[in-house]
């Protein structure tokens, strides 16, 4: 029995109510399936930032570096500011690891009420690619003249052969194995430099991948399609800033925050790639019991994808799309009245 090394990070708020329920998910689809997961957990947190001045150790990566996937909760905390947990856990292990890929899936599921009309059960179904380490969120760039009239910001995206080709290759990969299309995201009527230079990579890649029939679109244009004919799509892949605020956009369309997943993946295997729900430590319901472990558990399954276990994989997101059609049992964010460990058995009792 093969058995897969795991280090849990909760997190705040929320982050450890929902990491538990991944974890019975994962032991139960484990032992259908003849593997096993041995776990080791770590408090990093803002919580710890609150305590020790930092999110997490100086050698937290190196603490990581043997293991074969890292699940985390959600990092957050009234009065910590966003870049603290960002520049202090997140994007360390992000570009730390290589995990140079942010897999959204987006599914519309039976039972789920989109805002979006038209946005019907089973038709949307697509997968948003962002590139997760350079772009647009980097550090480089400054500010003059604070408080002059002449004050200025800037701020410089940066965008490399290397890793614009990478992040296409995946995607288109990706495309070819789900036997759909891919449809870039671009503003190279606007951005002259970036994003023409990412089309010209889009069509070099695409040339390499010619069963993958490929598209783009501006961002503004994919943002309203995205809402008006989420259907039409299969594969999107988009720099690291459109990709933010597409995956968000998506997440949306699908109904509600607390089942969106995410994975944060190194390819090539190289270090552990990381998986999280995309929802935050919803401060407003800590505690309570309540919070939806949809996200948690299905950012699991894209675990058990990137660790070789598809089918199981595949029994976890059935579990998930049966419970929300069939069941009336769901957490207060999806109009029931269930407890987080109610909501979970459901799942469990399918595997
Ligand atoms: P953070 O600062 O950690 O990002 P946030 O408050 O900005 O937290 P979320 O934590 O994502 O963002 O919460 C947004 C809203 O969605 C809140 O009202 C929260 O209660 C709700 N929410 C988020 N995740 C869940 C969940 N898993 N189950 C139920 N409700 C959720
Ligand atoms: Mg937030």
């Amino acid at each position: 029995m093969t058995d897969h090394r795991i280090a849990l990070i909760p997190g705040d708020g929320i982050g450890a109510e929902v990491l538990p329920p991944a974890q019975q998910v994962l032991d139960a689809v484990g032992r259908r399936h003849g593997f096993g997961f041995s776990y080791q957990s770590f408090d990093w947190s803002c919580a710890r930032y609150l305590r020790e001045g930092a999110m997490m150790p100086e050698d937290g990566l190196d603490r990581l570096r043997d293991k074969d996937a890292i699940l985390l909760g959600a990092v957050g905390y009234p009065g910590v500011p966003d870049h603290v947990s960002l520049w202090g856990l997140l994007i360390p292990i992000r570009r730390g690891f290589r995990q140079y890929v942010n897999l959204r899936p987006i599914r519309v599921f039976e039972g789920i009420d989109s805002p979006v009309r038209g946005a019907a059960a089973g038709e949307v179904d697509f997968v948003v690619v962002r590139e997760n380490v350079e772009g647009e969120y980097s550090e480089i760039g400054g500010r003059t003249n604070r408080g002059f009239p002449e004050e200025m910001a800037v701020q410089e995206a940066v965008f490399t052969r290397a890793g614009v080709t990478r992040v296409l290759d995946y995607a288109f990969g990706l495309a070819e194995r789900r036997g759909g299309t891919l449809t870039s995201a671009t503003k190279s009527n606007g951005i002259v430099h970036t994003m023409p230079f990412w089309d010209e990579l889009v069509a070099e890649r695409g040339a390499v991948h010619p069963r993958v029939a490929w598209d783009q679109e501006h961002i503004d244009a994919l943002a309203a399609k995205f809402v008006l004919e989420p259907a039409r799509f299969d594969v999107v892949v988009a720099s690291n800033l459109f990709g933010d605020i597409l995956s968000d956009l998506a997440a949306a369309v699908v109904g509600s925050i607390g089942i969106a997943p995410a994975g944060n993946l190194n390819p090539e295997r190289e270090f552990p790639s990381m998986f999280e729900p995309v929802h935050g430590s919803a401060p407003d319901i800590a505690g309570r019991g309540v919070a939806n472990p949809l996200g948690a558990i299905w950012s699991a399954a894209l675990m058990l994808d990137h660790l070789g276990h598809p089918e199981a994989a595949g029994d976890v997101t059935g579990a998930i799309a049966a419970v929300l059609a069939g069941s009336e049992v769901r957490t207060p964010d999806l109009g029931g009245t269930a407890t987080t460990a109610e909501f979970t058995d459901e799942i469990l009792q399918l595997l």
